[in-house]
């Protein structure tokens, strides 16, 4: 059986998928932690669901590969390396280079790091991860999925920034977005669901995660979205700041006697967000549970969140025309009932209507109700499956 490994390659995380394909069958999945950090750890779910735990040192995204190449043989996952045919690859930054998924080879790898600036905390990570790949299984079908490719299709107007027009001329500074295998592979479920072939369909898609993005798809297309020229800038998120007036960047350098640009984006990147509004976690179910016993900040934090993410929809159906359909997903879309509630009860003005039972249960299904003038559904993401299934597309043209 031929298998298909995606992988979701962090600073300091490998994440991957084993899938059968083309049954799409998952087999394994894990992730490995602490690359690099003390405390690294391994854990992998083998085929009949067990989990295994393992904890040594990991010193880096090679040595991620190699043992967990080496446990899925040991767990009898696989009998074999040539099993595995194929790896797909997540990377976050194409630029304007990649309007598609792309063959890895040395020139592909090279405009992957050389994209570094655009996604500075995710792009060589994910170059890391390939050139560890490529290393220990250097003849399989090798691609590289990335997150920009689905909103190549923005028009002019929805990707340039106010700014002289030479400088995305000279240097690349426009918007690019991010996320985009995760609001394609949404929409294109939301559409089976609502049972109209996407192009006739108007969708705002809510990827709410530790990084959040909203994308509104007109025509079967990213029309707008809104994570910028880096996946820093639209709504609040975990840690990062999402949109701030560019003047605060260079006060506050000034405030904090800071030279390294680097910091000022370090505190915009990992210390801002949920974490910076709440002073306590990046994670919501802290804060909620936090807002539940009364703590200001916490609460705030949320009703900033809340804001944010109602102010893009009420953009986006404006930009757009109407809208049919919004989609959660990500980890607090997915599983969050409170956020659900709070956010679709702030669109009575589109008519949106919430059926609370719906809403309280699990997996793919709408959560609006019969007379809500929009449809709003609850579709689990699966970049992984997306991405093995792009590597199929490669692996059939080499045939
Ligand atoms: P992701 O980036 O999609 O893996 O999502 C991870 C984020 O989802 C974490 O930052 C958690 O705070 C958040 N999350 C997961 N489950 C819940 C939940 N039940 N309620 C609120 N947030 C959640």
């Amino acid at each position: 059986m031929e298998k298909t490994i995606a992988i979701n390659a962090g600073s300091s995380t490998l994440k991957f998928k084993l899938f059968e394909m083309p049954e799409e069958k998952v087999i394994s999945s894990g992730t490995v932690d602490r690359i690099g950090i003390p405390g690294s750890n391994f854990t992998i779910k083998t085929t009949d669901g067990k989990k295994v735990e393992i904890d040594q040192p990991i010193k880096n995204h090679e040595e991620a590969v190699n043992l967990l190449l080496k446990e899925l043989l040991k767990l009898d996952i696989i009998k074999d390396y040539s099993e595995i045919t194929g790896v797909g690859h997540r990377v976050v930054a194409g630029g304007e280079i990649f309007q598609d998924s792309a063959l890895i080879d040395d020139k592909v790898l090279k405009q992957i790091e050389d994209l570094k600036e655009y996604a500075p905390l995710h792009n060589p990570a994910n170059a890391t991860g390939i050139r560890a790949f490529k290393k220990v299984l250097p003849d399989i079908t090798s691609v590289a999925v990335f997150d920009t490719s689905f909103h190549e299709t923005l028009p002019e107007k929805n990707y340039l920034y106010s700014i002289p027009y030479e400088y995305y001329e000279k240097y690349g500074a426009r918007k690019y977005g991010a996320h985009g295998t995760s609001h394609q592979y949404v929409a294109g479920r939301a559409a089976k669901m609502m049972g109209k072939p996407l192009e006739e369909l108007k969708i705002i898609t809510l990827h709410l995660g530790a990084g959040s993005s909203i994308t509104a798809i007109k025509d079967g297309k990213s029309f707008d979205t809104s994570m910028g020229f880096t996946p820093l800038a639209g709504i609040t998120m975990a840690t990062r700041s999402g949109d701030i007036d560019a003047s605060l960047v260079v006060y506050l350098m000034q405030k904090l006697n800071i030279t390294n640009p680097e910091d000022i984006l370090t505190i915009l990147n990992k210390k801002s967000g949920l974490l910076g509004l709440s002073g306590m976690s990046p994670d919501l179910r802290d804060i909620i549970d936090a807002a539940e016993k009364g703590e200001h900040r916490a609460q705030m934090a949320i009703d900033i969140f809340v804001n944010n993410i109602v102010k893009y929809i009420g953009s986006y159906a404006t930009e757009m025309g109407g809208l049919d359909g919004i989609v959660f997903t990500a980890g607090i879309g997915e599983n969050s009932v409170p956020m659900r509630e709070k956010i679709t009860s702030k669109l009575g003005i589109f008519n949106v209507k919430l059926d609370q039972a719906l809403n309280e249960k699990r997996g793919e299904r709408f959560i609006s109700a019969e007379d809500s003038a929009v449809q709003v559904m609850v579709i689990p993401t699966d970049e992984e499956l997306a991405i093995a299934r792009d590597v199929e597309k490669f692996k059939k043209m080499g045939d």
